[in-house]
């Protein structure tokens, strides 16, 4: 008997410029599965139950601005996701929406593929730093958060991470510094004040700018250092793989789903 076809999509606003649809449709056909993989821009997030249902989809994606709203939306959270508060994955279980984040592990995965880290500098403190303080600090590595302005430290004094901000953050050494921050994205701005910037990459032995497929200006300033860097597309990338586990909930090797997912970037 012929296997169900399945259906998915990644929601978000704007989506058209997202590369989940690539990714997974590639997984999916060079795995030999029956289904397929499609995008749904949602504005109104108080939508994403309903509209999940009605379109009969068996998984989604969701990504800026609705990830934390998808929290909100889901039966059940699993995971690191309870931290963070925010989902990047939904699952219908037994009728049942479950919210996962993959953003998380998926950086993580990423990160240690440079070599070891024991702590990790966070510049910025939006909903990428959250995701990717927890999964740190989940995993006993000690993290720090830099912000522009004060107000989004709130969230991370509160779960007593160390934050700063410019004007009172003193350089230490770090094993990996990050720029989840959004400067450098669509603009030439670097993430921290450029004399900042130069002391902490002087200190540290790895840097990822979470944007990806660009050489943002925090890239280029790290490569200048001399330190081994990575951008955002392998995030990117694990945050896909660990999704399409879930999806169907079973395991896959590297070497089985990587190749068919890497063809998005090419
Ligand atoms: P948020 O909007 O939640 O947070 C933005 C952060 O950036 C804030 O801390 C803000 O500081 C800071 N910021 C913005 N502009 C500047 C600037 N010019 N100089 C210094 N700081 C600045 O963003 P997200 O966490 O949702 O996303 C951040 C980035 O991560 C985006 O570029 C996004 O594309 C990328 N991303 C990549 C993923 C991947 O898979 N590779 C996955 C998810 C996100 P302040 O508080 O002072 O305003």
């Amino acid at each position: 008997m012929q296997q169900k076809n399945k259906l998915f999509a990644i929601f978000g606003n704007p989506v058209t410029h997202s590369l989940s649809p690539l990714m997974h449709n590639y997984a999916l056909e060079g795995l030999g599965i029956n289904g397929c993989y499609t995008r749904y821009q949602l504005i109104d997030p108080k939508a994403l139950k309903e509209k999940f249902l009605q379109l009969n989809l068996d998984a989604i994606n969701i990504t800026v601005p609705h990830k934390e709203a998808a929290y909100q939306a889901c039966d059940e959270i699993r995971g690191i996701a309870k931290e963070i508060g925010a989902i990047n994955t939904i699952v219908k279980e037994n009728d049942k929406l479950i919210g996962y984040n993959t953003d998380a592990p998926g950086f993580f995965k990423c990160a240690t593929s440079l070599g070891k880290i024991e702590n990790i500098l966070i510049l910025g403190a939006g909903g990428t730093a959250k995701a990717l303080a927890a999964i740190f600090r989940d995993k006993k590595i000690s993290v720090t958060i830099l912000n522009r302005s004060a107000s989004r430290l709130k969230y991370f004094k509160q779960k007593n991470y160390s934050c700063y901000t410019w004007e009172d953050f003193e350089t230490n050494t770090f094993d990996l510094v990050v720029n989840t921050t959004s400067a450098g994205l669509q603009d030439e701005y670097l993430p921290v004040d450029e004399k900042l910037l130069n002391d902490i990459l002087n200190h540290a032995k790895y840097a990822i700018d979470v944007i990806y497929n660009k050489n943002t200006p925090f890239l280029q300033m790290a490569k200048e250092h001399d330190l081994p860097v990575k951008d955002g597309s392998d995030m990117l990338l694990f945050q896909g793989v660990y999704a399409f586990e879930l999806f169907f909930n079973k395991r896959y090797k590297e070497e089985e789903i990587l190749p068919f997912m890497q063809k998005a970037f090419t």
